[in-house]
């Protein structure tokens, strides 16, 4: 199966000059869809993970049937003041100024073995800050898994030789 069929690329969007990568036609298609999904799962289960971590809010939608695929757990990574309990955060550089990340402090047990997904890698700033988060609360990145990865944004540098693993290369 062709993953690329069902990615639509939509030029100037959010802004000018910006190819933005929608995978909601992915989505929408239930065997690309699970088809995708346990591409993911097949590198979850070889990388021995025990948690799923996931940046809001595509991350979610990747993540969360690969942990259920799993049997395994789902811990997200939000915005600031979106977490009810009590959270550890990371600064992050964007294109313009900073942002910032959390996770509760106790989403992740001391040593567990956590692969961290989202739908796409561009400049690599929230894969680099969500590995943060999570080395921060003690678990061991053993990989990240991205549907779709936006190679001329060079991402793969924040990654640092953490192993990864995309599905579509752009
Ligand atoms: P990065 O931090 O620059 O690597 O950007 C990755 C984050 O931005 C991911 O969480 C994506 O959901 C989002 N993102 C950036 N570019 C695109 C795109 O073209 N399509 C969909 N999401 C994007």
């Amino acid at each position: 199966m062709n993953l690329k069929d069902y990615i639509a690329t939509i030029p100037d969007y959010p802004k000018e000059g910006i190819l933005f990568r929608d995978i909601t036609p992915l989505m929408a298609d239930g065997p690309a869809f699970a088809y995708a999904t346990q591409q993911i799962v097949d590198y979850a289960r070889e990388v021995g993970a025990e948690l799923v971590v996931g940046p809001e809010a595509r991350g979610f939608i990747i993540g969360c049937p690969v942990a259920y695929a799993m049997e395994i757990g789902f811990a997200p990574v939000r915005k600031p003041k979106k977490l009810p309990r009590e959270v550890i955060e990371v600064e992050y550089e964007k294109e313009y100024g900073t942002d910032i990340l959390t996770m509760h402090r106790d989403a992740i047990s001391p040593g567990q073995k956590v692969i961290i997904i989202d739908d796409l890698l561009a400049t690599g700033g929230t894969i680099e800050a969500t590995i943060k988060l999570v080395e921060k609360l003690g678990g061991e990145v053993v990989g990240c898994a991205f549907l779709i990865e936006l190679e001329e944004l060079e991402g793969a540098k924040m990654l640092k030789g953490y192993p990864y693993k995309s599905l579509m290369v752009y």
